[in-house]
This record gives C-alpha cells, sequence and structure tokens, in this order.
C-alpha cells in the first residue's frame, strides 16, 4: 500500500514571524530542487502563520495550525476558528496534542468538536493520540488508545483518507530524547490502523497516514519510519533547527 510519508514539525510556542521567514528560507535553500519523497509541513504558532505561508507560497511546503476552536465564531476570547486558519492558508491543523490535553483540559470529546471543524472548514486535522508512562506501565496503551479513537472519531463521516492523518504521540516520549523503539511504536501504529479499519468505511484504514511523535531526530528517524505502518514523523524539538528537520526529511522515503 502507497502511502506517502509525512513529515510535519510541531513548532509549539517558539518563533516569532521573522525566525519564521528565515527558518522557511533556509529549509527550502536546503532542500535545493529536489523535491523531497515525502509532504513537508511546518507548524508555527498562529501570530506565525502568515510569514510562513507568505514565504512558502509556490513552494512543496505546506503550513499547519496547532490547534482551533470548535464554533465557527462567537464569543470565545483568544481563540481561533478554523476558517480563520484556512483564510491564512493553512492546510493542517494538529488537534488532540498532549500538551493541549494536559494543560489545557482538552478531552476525547472536545477533540472530535475540533476535528469536526477542522473538517468543515477544509483543514486536514493531524489528530494525535498517545499513553502516559503510567498508563504504559499499567498494561493499558491499547485501552487508552482505543479510547482515544472511538471519542476522537465519534460520528464523523470521513470520505478521504488522505484528508485525515493521525499521529501516535506517546506521552513519555514527547520532549523526553526517550524515543519509543521502532517495535514499541509499530506495534501501537498496527494496532491503530486495525482500529480504524474497525471504525471507518471498508478501505479507509490502509490509506491514511499514521504518524509517530516523540523525539524523532534524523539518527533514529530511518528505523522509525521503515516500519510497515508507520508514515512519517510528527516533530518537535528537532522541528525547530533548520539541519535537524532537513536531516528527518531527508530519511522519510
Ligand atoms: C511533539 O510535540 O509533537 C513532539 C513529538 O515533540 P518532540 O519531538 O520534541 O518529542
Amino acid at each position: 500500500m502507497m502511502r506517502k510519508p509525512i513529515i510535519a514539525g510541531n513548532w509549539k510556542m517558539h518563533k516569532t514571524s521573522s525566525e519564521t521567514v528565515r527558518f522557511v528560507h533556509e529549509l527550502l535553500q536546503g532542500l535545493g530542487n529536489e523535491r523531497p519523497a515525502c509532504e513537508v509541513i511546518v507548524a508555527p504558532p498562529f501570530t506565525s502563520i502568515r510569514s510562513a505561508v507568505k514565504e512558502a507560497e509556490g513552494t512543496f511546503i505546506r503550513v499547519s495550525g496547532q490547534n482551533l476552536h470548535w464554533e465557527d465564531q462567537g464569543a470565545f476570547t483568544g481563540e481561533i476558528s478554523g476558517g480563520m486558519l484556512k483564510d491564512l492558508g493553512c492546510s493542517h491543523v494538529i488537534l488532540g496534542h498532549s500538551e493541549r490535553r494536559q494543560y489545557f483540559g482538552e478531552t476525547d470529546e472536545t477533540v472530535n468538536r475540533k476535528i469536526k471543524a477542522a473538517m468543515r472548514n477544509d483543514l486536514i486535522p493531524i489528530f494525535c493520540l498517545g499513553e502516559t508512562l503510567e498508563e504504559r506501565e499499567d498494561g493499558i496503551t491499547f485501552d487508552v488508545v482505543t479510547r482515544q479513537l472511538m471519542g476522537g472519531l465519534a460520528d464523523l463521516s470521513l470520505s478521504d483518507p488522505v484528508r485525515f492523518v493521525v499521529a501516535y504521540e506517546p506521552v513519555w516520549a514527547i520532549g523526553t530524547g526517550q524515543t519509543a523503539t521502532p517495535e514499541q511504536a509499530q506495534e501501537v501504529h498496527a494496532f491503530v490502523r486495525r482500529k480504524l479499519a474497525e471504525l471507518l468505511p471498508q478501505g479507509f484504514s490502509e490509506h491514511v497516514r499514521i504518524l509517530y511523535g516523540g523525539s524523532v531526530k534524523p539518527d533514529n528517524a530511518r528505523s522509525l519510519m521503515s516500519c510497515a505502518d508507520i508514515d512519517g514523523g510528527l516533530v518537535g524539538g528537532a522541528a525547530l533547527k533548520t539541519a535537524d528537520f532537513l536531516g528527518i526529511i531527508k530519511e522519510a522515503t
């Protein structure tokens, strides 16, 4: 099954507009005229999205938001809607990241509402899920992932698997330098794909890209991405330096 890999950089709360312009410029320079074998996405903070979109215009680099509100407009001070991201030129949006779940009270239900808002606004959701260290040690990883998948996908009608991305991010591997082994990651990725096959229309799950996230670096990217069900990476820390991000992109074939 051919699934084009995706390398997505989640910048979190890093990079001003000028730093963003420099990064995208250096990324394009680093890749030269060669179009990479994977899709490349950067997810700057809201305030730098416009700069990223402008600098990436006419190139293969796509720009993602890191969050959105589930309503399209209204009295929600400080929030940003899917339509606003679309209007800025975003193609994707990261939803349900563990930092949002941990620090901002996101639940499976709100993630579900946000996925619906993304799709309503023609944005491709990058739907994040994954277990904590405690949950892994308690042997409930598959239960947690099942709950997150069922909650996030509730009442969704998905028609195009290319416009839906899942990211498995074990919380214990995010920003810790402790990457899941390829075997650990593949085991959960295969499980997620089997669950998707149960939950989604026939033929859908084989086409959905499932990214791995959690301390991906240039030197571990290849072994992770060569696993059968790992279709790319959602990268945090190593997406902030052009050399590291380029290194990972070059490993994703
Ligand atoms: C992330 O924030 O999605 C992430 C995977 O971070 P890091 O690569 O730094 O672990």
